[in-house]
């Protein structure tokens, strides 16, 4: 016997009744993206591995075990599925030279792919909606990429989601403090797990970042980088700080906060939630001057952040803000040859006015059409019978009554239902 084939571990369908939400998250994502003068970019899925190793670091969790990494077959080109989005843009930027004339202000939504032990928040495709910015080199759009934050999450309906902040200075500042990193390490030597003491020569910065519970103690006593760096980075700094103060953001410093990927460098923050246990972080990014240079594109400052959609929208759907999913306006019942002639005919001249309709597809009785217009939770129901298809009309009923329509059945012609819709449905002045 054959068994019935399953999605692949960590990669989710998402259903109906969950997509619903998606979408709504999807629309409030884009009107607030438009609001702060973000344009659309639309990206592969599949990039040269090389992008991503030169990219995002070879010694970084996504570089060492999380990629989904295939040789093409045909010719032998060795193709990644993108872990994350930031590579991918800056390689387009670089190729189409977008960033020739004048600053831009990029966004893309869609999937990621990540070979990462399957767990609450944490799956093998999931979405991101990111956001990139490139040639701009002041604190200022550090500033208003984190209030971009906390205008979504407001328009979402969510609270209780934190700022961190830190600044991960310039690389020279970095290698000073390493040295010192690394000293320190070398001292607790018996603390550090496997991949801290592989790391500790080849990126010590980011054994910071371990999530490992045996390791927080000493790794809270380590070194700062902070006090390494120069009157610049700690100006460019103190710039994003002023804007916060300003506008309210409140935020946390947390030195620990490297993140895990290599290019960041001055700003960098995350957003984080306690209500999603331990997958909390819902936004990352920062800046990442150096990132266009490194992949071969002219120096171009470049600053961004991703969210984790899954996480966003478990977020949404537990704090129950989440926006009621209505019926369709109109449910059309038709049974007789004449009537079920006319009907396509009337459903579209419905759908011509704007009105969405849900027709009735397969036959059955009245009644059992009846029902499944009840249950479709359609505000009204247009009944055609061969009754009303002989005189060229329809019935038009109320399935909603009291609920922002009048309560009504009564025939009309076939060329009046969209208006007698229309009029039905109760202003709020009438309704109070
Ligand atoms: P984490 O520390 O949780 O592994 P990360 O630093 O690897 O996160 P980023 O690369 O910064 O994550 O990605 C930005 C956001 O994308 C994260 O804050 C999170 O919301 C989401 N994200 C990352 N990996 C996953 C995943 N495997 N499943 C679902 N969401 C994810
Ligand atoms: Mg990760």
């Amino acid at each position: 016997m054959s068994q019935n084939i399953q999605s692949v571990r960590g990669m989710n369908d998402i259903l109906p009744e969950e997509a619903e939400f998606w979408e709504v998250f999807e629309e409030t994502v884009r009107s607030w993206l438009r609001s702060y003068g973000y344009r659309p970019i639309r990206l592969p899925i599949v990039e040269p591995t090389p992008l991503f190793s030169r990219a995002i670091g070879e010694v970084t969790d996504i570089v060492e075990k999380e990629m989904y990494s295939f040789t093409d077959s045909l010719n032998g080109e060795q193709l990644t599925l993108r872990p994350e989005g930031t590579a991918g843009c800056v390689r387009a930027v670089i190729q189409h030279k977008l960033a020739a004339q004048q600053p831009l202000r990029l966004y893309y939504v869609g999937q990621m792919f990540r070979h990462e032990r399957p767990q609450k928040g944490r799956y093998r495709q999931f979405n991101q909606v990111g956001v990139e910015s490139f040639g701009f080199t002041g604190p200022d759009i550090d500033a208003e990429q984190i209030l971009m934050g906390a205008r979504l999450w407001d328009d979402l309906g969510l609270e209780g989601i934190g700022l961190q902040l830190n600044t991960l200075g310039q690389p020279a500042e970095r290698a000073s403090h390493r040295a010192e990193l690394i000293a320190y390490f070398e001292k607790h030597q018996e603390l550090l797990d496997e991949d801290a003491r592989r790391r500790l020569y080849t990126n010590p910065l980011r054994i910071l970042d371990s999530k490992n519970p045996t390791m927080q103690e000493m790794i809270t006593e380590a070194p700062q980088l902070m006090s390494h760096l120069g009157a610049e980075s700690m100006a460019h700094f103190e710039g994003v700080q002023q804007v916060l103060r300003d506008t309210g953001i409140p935020y946390v410093i947390n030195p620990r906060l490297v993140r895990g990927l290599d290019y960041y460098n001055l700003t960098v923050f995350e957003w984080v939630t306690d209500r999603l246990g331990a997958q909390g972080t819902v936004c990352a990014g920062g800046r990442y001057d150096g990132l266009v240079e490194q992949l071969g594109g002219k120096p171009t400052p470049a600053c961004g952040f991703a969210m984790g959609v899954e996480r966003l929208v478990a977020l949404v759907r537990e704090s129950g803000g989440a926006p009621e999913t209505e019926g369709v306006d109109v449910y059309l019942v038709h049974q007789g040859e004449a009537a079920s002639r006319l009907a396509p005919r009337v459903a579209e001249n419905l759908r011509d006015r704007g009105i969405d309709v849900l027709f009735n597809c397969g036959g059955g009785s009245f009644k059992s059409q009846m029902k499944k217009a009840d249950a479709s939770g359609a505000t009204f129901a247009v009944i055609i019978g061969d009754d009303e298809a002989s005189v060229g009309e329809v019935t038009l009923k109320s399935l909603r009554a009291g609920e922002g329509v009048r309560n009504e059945q009564k025939r009309v012609g076939v060329d009046d239902v969209a208006d007698e819709i229309m009029d039905s449905f109760l202003d709020l002045e009438e309704e109070a």
